[in-house]
């Protein structure tokens, strides 16, 4: 077969958070590909990079405190434990901020420029005054214009399911800054996707043979088909957005940048140009060979962009297209889906902190895996079943059964012959080779390990039939043991070599021990013969139910404050700004006829009239120690009828959680210069 020269991606990852296990999963299919392919002696360049830019990394560093670019290079910092951790093998990781990605984002724009195919076209937006910022969806908040439900995002309703525009929304608000936004008009960049150049374009380039999935071409062509009434059919794309913005500038247009989503895959071009300049290669003479092929692993959510969107930018800037996309479903976890907001999941860093084994993971992962668009599911039990009787009890065990009776009798060489018997058994996992290797390459690696452990299967057999142990307490069989045993090596051998894009690590270990150069595909043409191993060593565990319980198990939650209050749960920047807390000053306070609890107090917060607020205060102070004082008042509180007459919202005070416990109530005061009317946030 000539040699192959791969340029493989995974999808870039958004930096604002960890990577989760549905990152590991992406990874680890594509690393098990491509490292397949180098096995083959194909010429692979694997690269990944920082998705960098965007609204939600601009804010979330604004709230850090931090420039977008020191947050990004925060989240950047904490990715090598993730990848060492699991074996994951990019030659490089960059960053969509990098220089290259500016001046390749830039030029891809221009070309499309130049062929026609940008148009600028003035809309209308939600802009937030306080802010100074066009909001995206996600930022404004409001009722639900079809069931009137609260505090619904600008684009859908989780209640009662709506899908609507942000300027539906009724009572609008903004959820930066809780400013009541304003419609404002702007000039947008738009990719012309809906020019016929490119609908011709992409049937053609969709439908060649190889490029996508059966299931993926079924939902483009959904994509393209435009309805009776005209609607669907490929829509032009608004590829730009105003500053402030984290992002790259588009060329000749002040003020405007690139939407995260037109730089995020021409990153994939940056992470190889840089690759290719620590290689000290010519990245675009690689690009521009025909023979180069161009690979993206991405998940299911992202299809569009990538069987769209991207194909058609980098034809008409004169780019080579990608040659395949393959797309996974999601992961699930007990069948329910990823929600870090609930915590389920399997936090990755955890899973080997408790000293899980990585390859436990990843054959686990590759045995559920195939070249379609299914959704997976991490079984707890079924992962231990896999992992203890299929790696350990079928694969690890045919070694440490072997082992030992070479060492001890024949000094670790093996046997330059195997016998009829076990002749048959090498035969058959050698003639596998070509068939595995098919199923690799189309990354069907679910029904690749479940021939390889057909295989070993097999070997497992012999062994019974053959009866070691028993041939090794007659002196007269020794050659017989002595082929049997070689045999078990030999198959060993093999079975390692077919794991091997799987289990990267476990089979350094084992060349190690049966002292043989690194393992590659055409090894499995060959036989050791009267080869002499190492000794055995311990090469991989049995996985205890109580470890993956541990996985599952909350860690401790942090000690508590004296006093015994734990810490409550977990909230959003979100939920924080929802209480409406202001500076206000007591300009009265009262004692209440008929309660030993209650002080009535008068407070101005700013609002041109007082408010009247009980508080349960009246067992720490006296009256006239408060009059004169500035406090904290939760304004926004929906008015409560009392006993004594209506409260218009609450002032804040700290205590135990028994309010009656040493050393009892006080109530909160601004330091020096606050002004009744100022927001706490
Ligand atoms: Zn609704």
């Amino acid at each position: 077969m000539p040699r192959r020269q791969l340029f493989v991606t995974t999808a870039l990852p958004y930096a604002n958070a960890n990577f989760h296990i549905g990152h590991i999963m992406e990874y680890t299919q594509a690393d098990i590909w491509v490292r397949f392919q180098r096995l083959q002696g194909h010429e692979v360049h694997f690269v990944c990079a920082d998705d960098a830019h965007g609204a939600p990394i601009m804010i979330a560093a604004e709230k850090a405190g931090l420039t977008p670019q020191a947050f990004v290079a925060n989240i950047a910092a904490g990715r090598k434990p993730y990848l060492d951790g699991f074996h994951i093998g990019f030659d490089h990781w960059h960053s969509t901020d990098a220089p290259e990605n500016h001046t390749l984002s830039q030029d891809v724009y221009r070309k499309l420029r130049d062929a026609g195919l940008i148009e600028i076209r003035s809309i209308e937006q939600f802009f937030d005054p306080a802010k100074g910022m066009f909001l995206p969806d996600r930022f404004i908040k409001g009722e639900c214009p079809k069931c009137g439900a609260k505090d619904q995002y600008g684009d859908s309703c989780e209640v009662c399911g709506a899908v609507y525009a942000p300027t539906e929304v009724k009572n609008p608000y903004s959820v930066l800054s809780g400013a009541t936004p304003v419609l404002k008009t702007s000039d947008h960049h738009f990719f012309k996707l809906s020019d016929p150049r490119c609908k011709q374009f992409l049937e053609q380039w969709t439908h060649e043979a190889g490029r996508l999935q059966p299931e993926v071409l079924n939902k483009i062509k959904e994509w393209f088909t435009v309805d009776e009434e005209g609607k669907g059919g490929l829509g032009d794309w608004d590829i730009s957005r105003d500053a402030p913005y984290f992002g790259i500038e588009i060329p000749d247009a002040p003020g405007k940048y690139f939407y995260v989503w037109l730089d995020a895959p021409i990153g994939y071009l940056a992470s190889l140009t840089g690759h290719f300049a620590k290689l000290g290669q010519d990245v675009d003479a690689f690009l521009a060979d025909p023979a180069t092929e161009q690979v993206h692993f991405i998940g299911k959510d992202i299809t569009y962009f990538h069987t769209l969107f991207w194909p058609a930018m980098l034809h008409f800037s004169g780019r080579k297209t990608p040659d395949r996309v393959y797309v996974h479903g999601f992961l699930t976890v007990n069948a329910e889906k990823m929600s870090k907001s609930r915590g389920t999941g399997i936090d990755p860093l955890r899973y080997l902190e408790l000293g899980l084994d990585a390859e436990w993971l990843r054959y686990y992962l590759a045995a559920k895996l195939n070249d379609r668009v299914e959704d997976l599911d991490f079984n707890p039990e079924d992962f231990i079943a896999r992992v203890n009787s299929d790696l350990v009890g079928k694969y690890i065990n045919i070694a440490s059964r072997a082992a030992g009776f070479l060492a001890k009798r024949f000094e670790g060489r093996l046997s330059a012959t195997l016998g009829t018997d076990g002749d048959a058994v090498i035969t058959k996992l050698q003639a596998a080779a070509p068939g595995l290797a098919a199923l690799y390459d189309g990354r069907e690696f679910g029904k690749a390990l479940r021939e390889i452990m057909g295989l070993a299967d097999a070997v497992n057999e012999y062994v019974d039939a053959h009866k070691p142990w028993e041939l090794a307490k007659k002196p007269e069989a020794a050659a017989e043991l002595h082929e049997a045993c070689s045999t078990c090596i030999e198959a060993f051998r093999l079975l390692t070599l077919y794991l091997k894009p799987v289990l990267p690590a476990l089979s350094t270990k084992v060349e190690a021990f049966l002292q043989v150069a690194p393992l590659t595909w055409a090894d499995a043409e060959t036989r050791l013969g009267a080869h002499a191993i190492g000794a055995f060593q311990h090469l991989m565990q049995r996985v205890t139910t109580e470890q993956v319980e541990a996985l599952f198990t909350k860690p401790e939650p942090p000690a508590p404050v004296p006093g015994g209050e734990p810490i409550a749960a977990e909230i959003t920047i979100d939920d924080f700004v929802k209480p409406d807390l202001r500076i206000a000053k007591i300009v009265k306070a009262e004692r209440v006829e008929g309660s030993t609890k209650l002080l009535r107090l008068t407070l101005d917060a700013g609002e041109g009239r007082t408010r009247n607020v009980f508080s349960g205060i009246a067992g720490a102070y006296k009256p006239e120690d408060l009059e004169g004082k500035l406090t904290v008042l939760v304004a926004n509180l929906a008015p409560r009828k009392m006993k004594f007459g209506v409260s218009e919202g609450m002032v804040l005070a700290a205590s135990h959680a028994d309010e009656k416990a040493e050393p009892g109530v006080f109530v909160l005061e601004p330091h020096t210069g606050a002004q009744p009317g100022m927001r706490v946030r």
